[in-house]
C-alpha cells in the first residue's frame, strides 16, 4: 500500500486533536492541498523520517461519506456507525490503525483511485460501472433502494413516479435507478446528502425520496409524516472498494472480512445498528 507523508501527517494532527477533546473516533477531513506529499511516497519517506513511515504504513485509511446512518454518520465530534465498526475490526486483524477521511460520496473512488484512501466504505454497492474503476470485496450486507413519499402522497409505487420530482443523494444507485424516469418526464433532484433531500420533500419542493432502505428507515423515524412504499427497486450488495488491481489488500481484506462472517462478529456489529423486524 502505498502511503504519503500527507497521512502521516493528518495521523500526528489527528492524534494530537483527539488527545485534546478525548474523543475515541477518528475523523479527518479530506486534505485539500495534499499535492505537494504527493509525489513523496512511503519509501523515500522512510529514508527521511524512518521512525514515522512505520506509523504510516500502519494506517488504513478509509474514504467514507458520513450522512449515511445507519452505517455511517455523525454522533457528536465521532463518526460512528456499521462501516465505522466494520472497517475497524478489520483494521485490527490487519495490525493496522484506522483513519477516516469523510468526503463527498462521489469522491470516494476518485480518492482510492489517486491512492489517498486505502479503502472505501459507504454503504457503497457493487456495480458494473464502478468496477471498471475500483475492485470491491466480498459483499458484507444486501440492501435496497426504496421510495420515501409524504403520508398523504398520490404515490404508491414506481409506477407512480413518473413525471414527478424525485429527490436522491448525488452519485448513488438511487440516482442511478431515478434517472432511468427523466425518459418519462421526471425531474431528478440531486442532494449531497440523502438527508437534504428528505427535508426538500417536506418543504413541498419534490414529491419522493429514492435512497437505500436503511438510511430511510432512519430518516423517517426522524420526521413526522413521512413514510416508506413496501415495494422494494433494487436488490443490491454493498461491499468494501479498494484500488483497481490492488489485489494484495483485497485479499487480506476479504480474509478478514470472512473471519468476521465466520465468527458472528459482523453480524453482531449489524444488530447493533440495525434491529430486526
Ligand atoms: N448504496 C448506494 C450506492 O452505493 C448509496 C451509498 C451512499 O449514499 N453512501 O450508491
Amino acid at each position: 500500500m502505498k502511503k504519503q507523508v500527507i497521512a502521516l501527517l493528518m495521523a500526528a494532527v489527528m492524534v494530537g486533536s483527539m488527545a485534546a477533546c478525548g474523543s475515541d473516533g477518528a475523523e479527518t477531513t479530506a486534505a485539500a492541498d495534499t499535492t505537494s506529499a504527493e509525489t513523496t511516497t512511503a519509501g523515500e519517506a522512510a529514508d527521511e523520517e524512518g521512525k514515522e513511515e512505520a506509523a504510516g504504513d500502519n494506517v488504513l485509511v478509509m474514504a467514507t461519506n458520513a450522512e449515511f446512518p445507519p452505517y455511517e454518520y455523525h454522533d457528536g465530534g465521532d463518526i460512528v456507525g456499521i462501516d465505522v465498526e466494520v472497517a475497524e475490526a478489520i483494521a485490527k486483524k490487519l495490525g493496522m490503525t484506522l483513519e477516516i477521511e469523510d468526503i463527498a460520496f462521489d469522491s470516494i473512488i476518485p480518492e482510492l483511485e489517486s491512492g489517498k484512501a486505502d479503502i472505501g466504505v459507504a454503504g457503497m454497492t457493487v456495480d458494473e460501472d464502478r468496477l471498471k474503476n475500483v475492485d470491491f470485496t466480498d459483499p458484507y450486507t444486501t440492501a435496497s433502494q426504496v421510495i420515501i413519499v409524504k403520508e398523504d402522497s398520490d404515490i404508491a409505487g414506481p409506477d407512480d413516479l413518473k413525471g414527478k420530482y424525485i429527490g436522491v443523494q448525488l452519485g448513488t444507485t438511487g440516482d442511478i435507478y431515478a434517472s432511468d424516469y427523466e425518459a418519462d418526464g421526471s425531474t431528478i433532484e440531486r442532494y449531497n446528502k440523502g438527508f437534504e433531500a428528505v427535508q426538500a420533500m417536506q418543504q413541498g419542493k419534490i414529491d419522493a425520496v429514492v435512497i437505500d432502505n436503511e438510511p430511510a428507515k432512519v430518516f423517517v423515524s426522524q420526521n413526522e409524516g413521512i413514510k416508506i412504499l413496501d415495494e422494494a427497486l433494487t436488490v443490491e450488495e454493498y461491499a468494501i472498494a479498494v484500488k483497481k488491481g490492488n489485489t494484495e489488500l483485497l485479499d487480506k481484506i476479504n480474509k478478514a472480512l470472512g473471519e468476521l462472517k465466520e465468527s458472528g462478529e459482523l453480524q453482531a456489529i449489524i444488530d447493533k445498528y440495525i434491529s430486526a423486524e
